[in-house]
């Protein structure tokens, strides 16, 4: 079985926008290759787990999502970096059909448990919103808060007692305390 890190993508790997509908506006966060690099040597898969509510909101299809990550992983690739998968969930906050893709539900995370053969004791989520938090948590993984993002702070009243187990400033960072962790 696979140990892997899972990482938001918004705020995590690349800049926050808030529409991010072409690959132009793909904007490596520093740390974020460096980060996975590190990852990829210490034996994890890296996969990207992202919400992206604009996709049923009709402002990007679910192709031109799909391309966004493809040209992601390849500038990644470009620098050494390898991510291993990318998962997109395209429904709404407010989906009267309640999908269960959606962090914090675990859709997304079951998907790539039975493509991959992952064992979540051994795993992690990093993320910088408690959304993402919240998703490790109920995944049992160990959970890492990227500080000072956009997403801390506006998912804050969702989840009021949800607390990561640890808070560091980058991906690089991240990377460096899973590493402290697991070597
Ligand atoms: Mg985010
Ligand atoms: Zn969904």
């Amino acid at each position: 079985m696979k140990k892997t890190v899972f990482l938001d993508r918004d705020g995590t790997l690349i800049e926050y926008v808030l529409e991010l509908t072409k690959p132009e506006q793909l904007k490596i966060l520093p740390g974020a290759v460096e980060g996975v690099k590190m990852l990829n040597e210490a034996g994890f898969l890296c996969i990207i787990l992202t919400n992206q509510p604009i996709i049923e909101k009709g402002k990007i299809t679910q192709a031109e999502a799909e391309e966004i990550n493809r040209v992601l992983a390849e500038q990644f690739a470009a620098q050494g970096a390898i991510i291993d998968g990318a998962y997109i969930c395209p429904h709404r906050f407010k989906n009267p059909q309640h999908c269960t893709c959606r962090k914090p539900d675990q859709g997304m995370v079951q998907e790539a448990v039975k493509k991959f053969d992952i064992d979540l004791s051994q795993s992690f989520m990093v993320g910088d919103s408690l959304r993402d938090i919240e998703t490790g948590k109920r995944g049992g993984m160990k959970t890492i808060l990227i500080g000072g993002g956009q997403g801390g702070t506006e998912d804050a009243k969702f989840f009021p007692n949800t607390v990561p187990d640890y808070t560091v400033p980058d991906m690089k960072a991240a990377a460096e305390q899973i590493l402290r962790l697991t070597e």
